[in-house]
């Protein structure tokens, strides 16, 4: 099955934040090692369900929230994103 459209997954995250897990519920910043533990806690892309292997992050109206995705949607997302659409890239790992 091929994964959604990386613009409408986009706007799918946008109507649906809960989608994501809560980054940070307390409003705290994140840290290096913040990402570095959700991505050694290995979740799966939000857009395809392989393996993640970049941890980002997206500001929306319920707070910050994470934004896992392997590096073919990774790629595919930085086509479309915009900074008006509110979503961050925290940090791509090493
Ligand atoms: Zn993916």
């Amino acid at each position: 099955m091929n994964p959604p459209d990386a613009a409408a997954f986009l706007l799918h995250l946008r109507e649906c934040p809960e989608l994501m897990e809560a980054a940070a519920p307390h409003g705290q910043y994140l840290t290096g090692a913040d990402y570095d533990q959700r991505l050694e806690d290995r979740h799966l892309c939000l857009r395809c369900g392989a393996g993640a292997r970049n941890a980002f992050t997206a500001e929306t109206d319920i707070g910050l929230r994470w934004l896992d995705l392997c590096n073919a949607c990774s790629y595919e997302i930085r086509k479309v994103n915009t900074v008006s659409s509110g979503f961050y890239y925290g940090r791509l790992p090493s």
